[in-house]
This record gives structure tokens, C-alpha cells and sequence, in this order.
């Protein structure tokens, strides 16, 4: 006879670490599988881990989690080909305990969390892949995996299998994902000395910074660019929509070679050494793309749910958060021994009355228009640079000479139009 769990976890990243670990906390019976060599060897991230989420789950984290700096500086570039329009936030509160978010790399990160997952009792086992999921009389009753005789059985099972959840497809919750509701993102971690990556990002010892760029760094495809200091490296990425790299014929490897020669770019980077190529889809769809997130004894969590919040750049907190809920909906079941559909269910109304439903439901059209509209980042942002220009030359044109050229600028472009655009980008962010 198979071996029966009360829970079983498929993948341990954030979402599947987080479930495991408030489980085998409350003492239930957990089996995690993952099928890379250990947690994080087959992962990517940019990637910026929030503080909040993860304290919910491990509270002294701060002890012993493998972090690279704690974020004190936001910066946000609007770019076109020889310039960059600044936005940013520089908070040294964020310097000092408890934080706001973190650089982490996810081969290290992804070890830890697990490996505390494992501290409260949970069972892990690397390098295995789950194959399906077997269903009797309509309930999941367990997994199959592709070890000899790898069935397992439990009351319930958390799909914590990422963005191309191949057991949420086989169960019909989602259909295979559309071009347009996945980026596909490339990135590099490039070493460089402590002391050059706090020169050229104004920064203290242990603290860090991150870019978020836009406009020609993805050549106007919808999507952001990404530049995080690490301790001692620069993990510097491009991540796009899968529909606009093929409808525009680019590559994302290409996106990001010319990122890192790009003239404002380039001397961040300079002299470093690149040390990983890695490469990796990331759910876009937001609201709409929410696939059916339990049924009679599974649950679905994290990218596999497709939670991401693409304006804002968090995936791994919405994971953990996600994680966590529907651990504690199963421990709540356990207690009314009851795995139905119906019980299940409390997870998702939580989830969705909860921040992560919240922030996706506020920007459930952004991309979709965004993504409509190219005109924002193949227009606008070039505008923005064209106007900051002009207004920042001094060249004994008087201040109200150059607010009109400005103006001329919008009139160009079409007065009623630019409004238009500005009042629908308004709708979709506010
Ligand atoms: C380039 C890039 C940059 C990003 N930057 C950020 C950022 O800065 N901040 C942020 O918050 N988010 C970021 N994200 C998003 C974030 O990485 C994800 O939202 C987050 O990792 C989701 O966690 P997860 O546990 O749901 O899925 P994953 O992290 O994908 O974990 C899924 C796990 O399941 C395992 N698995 C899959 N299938 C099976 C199977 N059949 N059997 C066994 N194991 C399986 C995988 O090996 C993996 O370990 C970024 C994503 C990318 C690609």
C-alpha cells in the first residue's frame, strides 16, 4: 500500500515552501516534491523577496536567510535611445530593521526556505518529478511521480508548480497559457566587487538598489527591464510578452545584449563578470487569467494560480501569501475532517478579499491596455524625454518660450488624443 500524507506539495518554490512550512507547523503530516536537484537550482527571479510575507511565515528570518542587500532605493527609468527620465525613492528607513524587501538569488533563497520547511517537520523530496495527479470519483486522492512505484496519497494536494503547472492543465483548470497573458523574461547575474556596485549606485555597505526600466529598453514592447544589486553582483534582465517579442520578430537575449551596451546602462555593468544565463515565463495575465483555484481535495497557489502583480513587480510575495492561506484553509478542513470543494473553497474567498486579490482585481485591465496601446511606450516615453530635455537646456529661450515648444510637442501629437490616452491610463491605474 502507497504511503498517505495529509498534505501533499507539488514544487518548492515560495508558494510551495510557504504551504509546507505553516503545515508541518500545526503538526500536520506533509510530503513536498521538487523536481529540481534541490529547491531553487532550476529557478529565476529578478528578484526582490518582500519582507512582510515572509515574516508571516518565518518570523525571525532575519537570522539565517541567505540575503543579498535590503532594498533602500526605488528607481523607476523611462528611457529612449541616448537618455533616461529619473523617478525614484531613496528611504534609509528601509536600511534598518525590520525592512522593506530584499535582493535574493533564488538558488540560495529557495534551499533556505525549504530547508525551514523541513525544520518544522516536513518531507522533501528532490529531484521528482509529479507527473499527474490521480483522481477517483471525481476527488484528487494523490500523485503520481516518475520514481518506481511513485504513487502517494493524500487528503488534499497544493499545486505549487509554477507558471507552466502541467497538473493544473491536466485537472482542466486552465487551458494552455495564451501569448499574450505570459512574458517570457532573460536575465544575467554579473559579479562585480562590493565596493564598485556601492560606488555606482550610491549606496552604504549593505544596502541596495533597483532600477525598474521601461520604453527603449524593451524597444517599446510591453514589458519592464530590471537592474538589482546583489552583494556582489547585478542581476540585470529584460522580460517582454511573449505575443509582442513574436509579432515583432525580436529575441529577448537580443533585447538584453542591447539593454547592456545601452549608453546610460553600460557603466553600471562595466568590468563585471557574467556568471549565470537564465532564462524564465512569467504569468501577465492578472485578473482575468485567475485560473479555478480549488476543486474536491487540490488547491492551486502562487504562479500556478498566475498571481502576479506585473505593475508592481511582485510575483514571490503574492506565492508565499497565497501559500500560506491555503495551508491554513487545510488545516481548518483537518479539524472538520472534510476536503470537499465546498471547505476548499474558504481559500479562495480569503485569497481574494486579501491583498493579492485586491492589487489584481485594481489593475485587471492594465496590461491588457497597455498592451493594446503601444502608444505609451513607444510615444510617450520618448516625449517625456524630448520635453525634460528642452525644459532643462539652458540656451537663453525664456521658460514660457519652452512650455509652449512643449505644448507643440502634445499638439503634434493631438491634444484630444494625448487626453484620451492619459484619461484611459488613468482608468486602468487608479
Ligand atoms: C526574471 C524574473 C524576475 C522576477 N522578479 C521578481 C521580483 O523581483 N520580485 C518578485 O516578487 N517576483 C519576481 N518574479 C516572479 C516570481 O519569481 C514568481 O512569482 C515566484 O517565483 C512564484 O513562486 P512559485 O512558488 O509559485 O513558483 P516557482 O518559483 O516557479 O516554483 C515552482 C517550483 O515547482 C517545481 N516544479 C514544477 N513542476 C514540478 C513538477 N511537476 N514536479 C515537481 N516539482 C515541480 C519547480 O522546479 C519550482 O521549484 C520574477 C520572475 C522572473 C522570471
Amino acid at each position: 500500500m502507497a504511503e498517505k500524507f495529509d498534505v501533499i506539495v507539488v514544487g518548492a518554490g515560495p508558494a510551495g515552501s510557504a504551504a509546507a512550512h505553516t503545515l508541518a507547523k500545526a503538526g500536520l503530516n506533509v510530503i513536498m516534491f521538487e523536481r529540481g536537484e534541490y529547491p531553487g537550482s532550476k529557478n529565476v527571479m529578478g528578484g526582490v523577496i518582500y519582507r512582510h510575507q515572509l515574516q508571516e511565515i518565518v518570523p525571525d528570518f532575519l537570522e539565517s536567510a541567505p540575503l543579498e542587500r535590503p532594498i533602500v532605493q526605488q528607481n523607476f527609468w523611462m528611457m529612449d535611445e541616448k537618455s533616461v527620465f529619473q523617478m525614484g525613492y531613496k528611504g534609509l528607513e528601509w536600511a534598518e530593521a525590520p525592512h522593506n524587501n530584499f535582493t535574493v538569488l533564488r538558488a540560495k533563497f529557495d534551499q533556505w526556505f525549504a530547508g525551514k520547511a523541513v525544520e518544522q517537520g516536513a518531507l522533501l523530496i528532490n529531484e521528482t518529478v509529479v507527473t499527474e495527479a490521480i483522481v477517483e470519483d471525481g476527488k484528487v486522492i494523490g500523485v503520481r511521480t516518475d520514481r518506481p512505484n511513485g504513487d502517494v496519497y493524500a487528503d488534499v494536494v497544493i499545486l505549487a508548480d509554477g507558471v507552466n503547472s502541467l497538473l493544473a492543465k491536466q485537472l482542466g483548470f486552465h487551458k494552455e497559457l495564451k501569448p499574450s497573458e505570459v512574458a517570457l523574461a532573460v536575465m544575467q547575474v554579473i559579479n562585480l566587487p562590493a565596493e564598485k556596485i556601492e560606488d555606482r549606485f550610491n549606496l552604504e555597505p549593505n544596502q541596495g538598489a533597483t532600477i525598474e526600466l521601461f520604453g527603449d529598453s524593451t524597444k517599446g514592447l510591453l514589458g519592464t527591464s530590471f537592474i538589482y544589486t546583489n552583494k556582489e553582483s547585478i542581476s540585470i534582465g529584460v522580460g517582454t510578452l511573449l505575443s509582442g517579442l513574436m509579432e515583432n520578430r525580436m529575441k529577448p537575449y537580443e533585447l538584453l545584449e542591447t539593454l547592456k551596451q545601452h549608453p546610460v546602462v553600460r557603466k553600471l555593468i562595466q568590468g563585471g563578470e557574467p556568471k549565470e544565463y537564465l532564462a524564465h515565463l512569467i504569468p501577465e495575465g492578472g485578473y482575468h487569467s485567475i485560473p479555478k483555484l480549488v476543486d474536491h481535495g487540490v488547491m492551486v497557489v502562487g504562479d500556478a494560480a498566475q498571481l502576479v502583480n506585473g505593475i508592481h513587480r511582485e510575483g514571490s510575495n503574492l506565492a508565499m501569501a497565497s501559500g500560506r492561506m491555503a495551508a491554513e484553509t487545510v488545516i481548518m478542513a483537518k479539524q472538520v475532517n472534510d476536503f470537499s470543494a465546498n471547505i476548499l473553497d474558504a481559500y479562495r474567498t480569503n485569497l481574494m478579499n486579501s491583498f493579492v486579490g485586491q492589487d489584481l482585481k485594481k489593475y485587471k485591465d492594465a496590461a491588457h491596455t497597455l498592451d493594446r496601446n503601444p502608444v505609451y511606450f513607444k510615444e510617450y516615453i520618448p516625449m517625456m524625454n524630448r520635453a525634460a530635455s528642452e525644459m532643462f537646456t539652458v540656451d537663453g529661450v525664456s521658460k514660457w518660450d519652452k512650455q509652449k515648444k512643449v505644448m507643440g510637442m502634445v499638439q503634434e501629437k493631438g491634444t484630444i488624443s494625448t487626453i484620451r490616452d492619459l484619461y484611459r491610463a488613468w482608468k486602468v491605474m487608479k
